[in-house]
């Protein structure tokens, strides 16, 4: 059995449950302290006409850019990167099949994390805040099937390494994706556009409005009077999510970064209904 010895990892299942619940029920935090410092990473095409794989992640952009706007001169991708090395599994040598490549087709061994693969190619979703895929939550499972460090225990050291990155990677995806405010952070960084968090709300009403709502969870008498009040907070969150997607779609990324505010405060004041229900 897989699961034999002393173990150094809990099991797959409780790992599921424990972030399921996680992501369905609070902004986490965690997620929220995600690092936006990055201030430019080039724009990649679409997963399925790009394979990062076969790419060195900082390869230009503008070469990218050049040959989708210049369809006459198109030149293909592989002619580009035919310098670069082209990654093959590091265990049994074979080419991936398709992206993103975190386990090797053939052999079925755990792959080195390439960070140009962003969250949204793990999954295999569009470049876009809204995300559509219902299977989300599928193909998380799907992924930790296949990296969980249970998995590979018998295996090299190397590969037990690989296994803890991937598998720590893909949690961190499927956090980041599935909460509205972490999600439009994360969209906005990938586009090039930091997003100062530490920036506080200067408008009056707002704050007021923020200090009203604290007061109403402080002062709630029971959990029926806090789950109202949470059902409040979902509409807010849910109202400048969509905010922030129109202003986003439109590139209006400072009208952006305000709806991202206005999500921080309400996610914060659900994260504190939370833990007195
Ligand atoms: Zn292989």
């Amino acid at each position: 059995m897989l699961l034999k010895g002393k173990k150094a990892w809990a099991p797959l299942s409780s790992i599921l449950h424990r972030q399921q619940r996680k992501s369905l029920f609070s902004s986490s935090s965690t997620t929220l302290r995600f690092p936006i410092t990055t201030a430019h990473q080039p724009k990649y095409p679409s997963p399925a006409s790009y394979n990062p794989e076969t790419c060195g992640a900082s390869s230009s952009s503008s070469i990218i850019t050049t040959t989708r706007s210049h369809h006459s001169l198109r030149i293909s991708w592989k002619s580009f990167c035919s310098k670069a090395e082209t990654p093959r599994c590091w265990s049994c040598k074979a080419l991936p099949h398709a992206a993103p490549f975190l386990v090797c087709d053939d052999c079925r061994t755990i792959q080195p994390v390439d960070p140009s693969v962003d969250y949204f190619q793990i999954f295999g979703l569009e470049k876009k805040y809204e995300v559509e895929d219902g299977n989300l939550e599928g193909k998380y499972k799907a992924w930790q099937k296949k990296l969980h460090p249970d998995l590979v225990h018998s295996k090299s050291e190397k590969e037990r390494e690989f296994a803890a990155e991937q598998s720590a990677r893909v949690i961190d995806a499927y956090r980041t994706l599935t909460n509205s405010l972490t999600r439009a952070i994360y969209i906005m960084k990938i586009q090039g556009v930091d997003v100062d968090e530490e920036e506080t709300i200067s408008e009056p009403e707002l704050l007021a409005e923020i200090m009203e709502i604290r007061e109403a969870v402080e002062e709630a008498p029971n959990s029926k009077a806090l789950n109202e009040l949470k059902d409040l907070m979902q509409k807010k969150l849910q109202l400048w999510s969509d905010s922030f997607a129109n202003a986003f779609q439109s590139q209006k990324f400072e009208e952006a970064i305000n709806c991202i505010r206005r999500m921080k405060y309400y996610s914060r004041v659900n994260e504190e209904i939370v833990k007195r229900l």
